[in-house]
């Protein structure tokens, strides 16, 4: 026993190593364990996998723990346990390599790797032959420590493949530790988990060909092995190996680009897993509550899954959409410049919620509320493309002139009455309400989409309001 079994039950880990930014694939993976070991009363070990010192930087480090906190993973929850550093546990890699060695489950060798290649060459084979399984070397400089892979078939038993097996005639006897006597990454991953007596490893497809190695291991050392889960790898939408030179896969950028914590997670989710009564209930969004209750490795699927940016900003619009409208009017406010009025945008806020994809959204959406107003105010910047479609009918230049001497003369300025009168001249010009918006609406707003136009224009103001659609009359008169 050790010191980390102090909580009863399953134990799961997430093992980054930090080369990078945070990537989504990881997230999932890091979610998956951390509904099961929530669900199960267990614990989430995070383990900082930094003993490539070349690859490993602090920054890094800070980096993966402030994402898993945004997505609800920290050390403020009981279940959470670390973070624990590979590196501080060198110690106990080398003493089990020794130990391997003694028992004679390890041995020494002291070819080079160009003499390895070169042994290979002649003999026609690929890797490492076993030269040296029965030399009988001692430790000593520039030799390394290979494992002795026995004869025979490694079935790994995986709660999402089912038993995979692997005939050992296909693994070389592999390194354990480097001839300068550093321990090699599949050592240290193995002595870190049955040190911190894990009972789950899940984690991504791509890590499926070390596990027989990895469940040799466990087994020489004297351990049964843990139950084992290789989820699905993430691809992109040409069903390529999402990957950070192509794509974009680091979960800060999307928290920085302002999708919400809650939609990431739940979309990650479903990467590759289906909620029970999704179909029926045709969405796919649910609570992390529901999450932590159903999620089951056995019902994960095989195959790639596909991560779809597109169908995460669907998610988003609508945790946005879901969001109480205190909270949101908060999140959507810290998105503004700080010299816009909080009182003016909370008048539009509600009208927008439904609209918004992300919450960066929110300062370009509602931005023509803040311009300069008044007189000797600059003036405003159309759309080309907008301007030229909004005056291209024969009457647009008659209807603004009706619209401006209809709202100087309504006898309140809100946004009923403005819509109202508007749809007083729409009749008389026998149009839809849409074409007889699309002018007022590029006049005062610049584009030719925005919020909904009279609630808009009651935040305005009649004076501004007037103004601004003088100033394209202007325009399209002069
Ligand atoms: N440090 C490894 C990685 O980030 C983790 C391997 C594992 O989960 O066992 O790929």
């Amino acid at each position: 026993m050790n010191e980390h079994t102090s909580r009863p039950g399953p134990r799961f880990r997430f093992a980054p190593s930090p080369t990078g930014f945070f990537h989504v694939g990881g997230a999932r993976t890091a979610l998956m364990n951390w509904a099961l070991a929530q669900r199960l009363g267990g614990t989430f070990v995070l383990r900082i996998e930094d003993t490539d010192e070349a690859r490993n930087r602090p920054e890094w480090t800070e980096g993966i723990i402030d994402a898993l906190a945004w997505i609800g993973i920290s050390d403020s929850d009981e279940h959470f346990e670390g973070p624990h550093f590979q590196s501080a546990n060198a110690d106990a890699h080398i003493a089990a390599a020794q130990r391997l060695f003694e028992s004679g489950a390890a041995y020494y060798c002291d070819l080079s790797g160009q003499e390895v290649q070169d042994r290979a060459k002649e003999l026609g084979i690929t890797g490492y032959d076993g030269y040296s399984r029965d030399r009988g070397l001692e430790p000593g400089p520039g030799r390394v420590l290979r494992f002795r892979v026995p004869d025979g078939i490694t079935v790994v038993s995986d709660l999402v493949r089912g038993d995979v097996s692997f005939d050992n005639e296909t693994i070389e006897d592999f390194v354990l530790l480097r001839g300068n006597g550093a321990p090699m990454f599949l050592l240290a991953n193995v002595v870190d988990d049955v040190e911190m007596a894990i009972s789950h490893v899940v984690r991504a497809e791509e890590h499926l060909p070390n596990t027989p190695k990895q469940q040799m291991l466990w087994d020489a050392l004297g351990h049964a092995p843990p139950a084992w889960a290789h989820v699905p790898v993430l691809v992109n939408e040409q069903r390529k190996k999402l990957s950070k030179r192509r794509d974009k896969v680091a979960l800060e950028q999307y928290r920085d680009e302002g999708f919400l914590a809650d939609a990431m997670v739940n979309y990650l989710m479903t990467l590759g897993w289906t909620p029970p009564g999704a179909e029926e209930a045709g969405s796919e969004i649910v609570s992390w509550a529901s999450i932590e209750a159903d999620f089951a490795l056995e019902d994960v699927n095989l195959s790639p899954a596909f991560f779809d940016v597109k169908k995460l900003t669907a998610f988003n619009k609508q945790y946005i959409k879901n969001m109480d409208a205190a909270a949101y009017l908060a999140a959507a406010s810290a998105e503004l410049p700080d010299d816009w009025d909080r009182n003016r945008f909370a008048a539009i806020a509600p009208h927008i919620q439904e609209r918004l994809e992300t919450l960066k959204d929110v300062p370009g959406t509602v931005d023509f509320l803040f311009w300069p107003q008044g007189e000797g105010a600059p003036p405003i910047e159309y759309d080309d493309a907008a301007w030229d479609k909004a005056v291209k009918p024969e009457w647009a230049a008659a209807l603004l002139a009706d619209v401006i001497a209809a709202y100087g003369a309504v006898g309140s300025w809100d946004h009923e009455t403005l819509k109202a009168s508007m749809e007083d001249l729409m009749v008389r010009y026998e149009i839809k309400l849409g074409k007889a918006q699309a002018l007022p609406r590029v006049a005062v707003t610049g584009r030719a989409v925005g919020p909904p136009l009279f609630e808009a224009l009651e935040v305005l103001g009649r004076d501004e309001t007037i103004r601004r659609l003088t100033a394209a009359a202007d325009r399209l008169t002069g």
